[in-house]
């Protein structure tokens, strides 16, 4: 269908009645907008995922669900306690209550899901009460109606092919005549059981209905206009970048900034849809368009960190002249289902990253890095882990066609201890690792060098 937008707001956008007024005024404003998406209010996810961990004694629950209820009560009171939202709400918090006492026995991932997926199913609830009282034709749909995914709860990867029959069925006729607002981060396997996308995982799912459904667009809204050059809390002269290409968005997603769930990109360059991040609280500001083509195509767009990254470096003298040894090692990780960001070899070792921090993980928050996987890798080699890193990124086009690239970046930073260099490998992309201590100042200089 030509012109229709999926609009998605995150946390910080329904973190209160005021918040979702601002975000009805975003939706109103776009005639085109028939699909909302939301995230859970703004520190509700945080709060559930500690009721699932399931380390709390009765007293500690209860402290947890009364924040929660203050969240929703907040909104409840905006809208005036509608008597029928306001018994849903109660069911939500009964259910969060056994769930978070299950889960203290004995918790496992599908229970996380269900606990956390309440984060979701209330803001949607509440946001949709406030567009009927502004007068809109709005209806709640249950997602998980089309978001089907694997069973791999806490990290659950959606199956594409059926998303897009089932929002044909469930989803086309309805986005006619309504708006329809539905949960970010939630899907279900093909039992229906609930599952999530992994943290962050709103705007993935923002991007995956928008391609089921061909959107003409897809838009993020946050608390920031746009996608900045660097994060303007460490750098002053960081401005937002008007636009970005998918290749460049998408290694700016899975390296630094954390605007954008890494994996949204993908369904949006499927299908070209153009995708549009700015602030619901000021959409005037603007933000940044991220599309297939941009007019501007500089070497250096933005510089951005990503904390947390653990260092393996895995050697074996096997490995000399040897054939098969980097698929063995792949194949481990790949048994263990996580993600390698960086790799670097030599003749007897590889050295490979991967993201110990919170976004990109799974929805309990709980590290990837296993003893089952550091045990299946010392079968075959040496294993060295170091901690304590953070990766560095620098994004923009042609950069490895582009003469002195390099230079200009290290002599930015030439006394700086650089644990591994990747480059090359992707036309859009500098990346290398430093100590945590050394990240900050790596940025501000970059930024300066390279950006101001
Ligand atoms: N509510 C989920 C989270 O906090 C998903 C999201 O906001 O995108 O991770
Ligand atoms: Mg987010």
């Amino acid at each position: 269908m030509s012109n229709l937008c999926v609009a998605k707001f995150g946390g910080s956008s329904v973190a209160n009645y005021e918040a979702m007024q601002n975000c009805a005024n975003v939706v109103l404003g776009n005639p085109a907008t028939h699909v909302v998406v939301l995230s859970a209010s703004s520190g509700v996810t945080n709060l559930l995922v500690e009721l699932a961990n399931g380390q709390l004694d009765k007293e500690g629950q209860e402290a947890v669900i009364q924040k929660i209820i203050a969240i929703q009560e907040n909104i409840l009171e905006g809208l005036g306690h509608p008597k029928e939202i306001t018994e849903e709400i109660e069911k939500h918090i009964k259910d969060i209550r056994a769930l978070a006492h299950e889960a203290s026995m004995q918790t496992n991932t599908a229970l996380v899901d269900r606990i956390i997926s309440n984060g979701e199913l209330m803001s949607t609830k509440l946001f949709t009460e406030l567009m009927k009282q502004r007068g809109v034709k709005a209806c709640w749909f249950d997602v998980r109606k089309v978001m089907r995914t694997d069973s791999v709860f806490g990290r659950a990867a959606p199956i594409i092919e059926v998303i897009r029959t089932q929002a044909g069925q469930e989803l086309a006729n309805l986005v006619k005549d309504h708006i329809v607002i539905t949960q970010g981060f939630i899907g279900a396997n093909a039992e229906g059981r609930t599952t999530t996308l992994g943290r962050g995982g709103s705007d993935y799912s923002a991007a995956l209905i928008g391609e089921a459904i061909d959107a003409s667009e897809v838009e993020i809204w946050t608390d920031v206009p746009g996608i900045y050059t660097t994060d303007p809390r460490l750098v002053s002269t960081a401005h937002p970048i008007p636009e970005l290409t998918f290749d460049e968005a998408a290694e700016m997603a899975t390296f630094g900034a954390k605007v954008l769930h890494p994996a949204t990109i993908q369904p949006a360059s499927r299908r070209n849809i153009p995708v549009f991040v700015g602030s619901s609280k000021n959409p005037a500001a603007g933000g940044t368009w991220i599309r297939t083509e941009t007019q501007s195509k500089p070497t250096f767009r933005a510089v951005a960190m990503r904390k947390d990254q653990v260092l393996l470096t895995l050697k074996s003298f096997k490995m000399a002249g040897a054939c098969g040894f980097m698929a063995t090692i792949f194949g481990i990780f790949a048994k263990h289902g996580l993600s390698v960001d960086l790799v670097t070899t030599s003749e007897v070792s590889i050295a490979i990253t991967v993201d110990n921090g919170f976004s990109g993980g799974n929805s309990d928050g709980k590290s990837s890095l296993s003893d089952a996987l550091l045990n299946d890798l010392r079968e075959v080699c040496n294993v060295t882990v170091e901690e304590g890193l953070t990766l560095i990124a620098i994004i923009g086009n042609d950069m490895s066609y582009s003469t002195g690239t390099g230079s200009k970046v290290f002599s930015a930073i030439f006394d700086v201890n650089v644990r591994m260099i990747c480059y090359g490998a992707s036309l859009h992309s500098l990346c290398f690792l430093v100590d945590a201590k050394d990240g900050d100042e790596v940025i501000k200089r970059l930024h300066v060098h390279l950006l101001d």
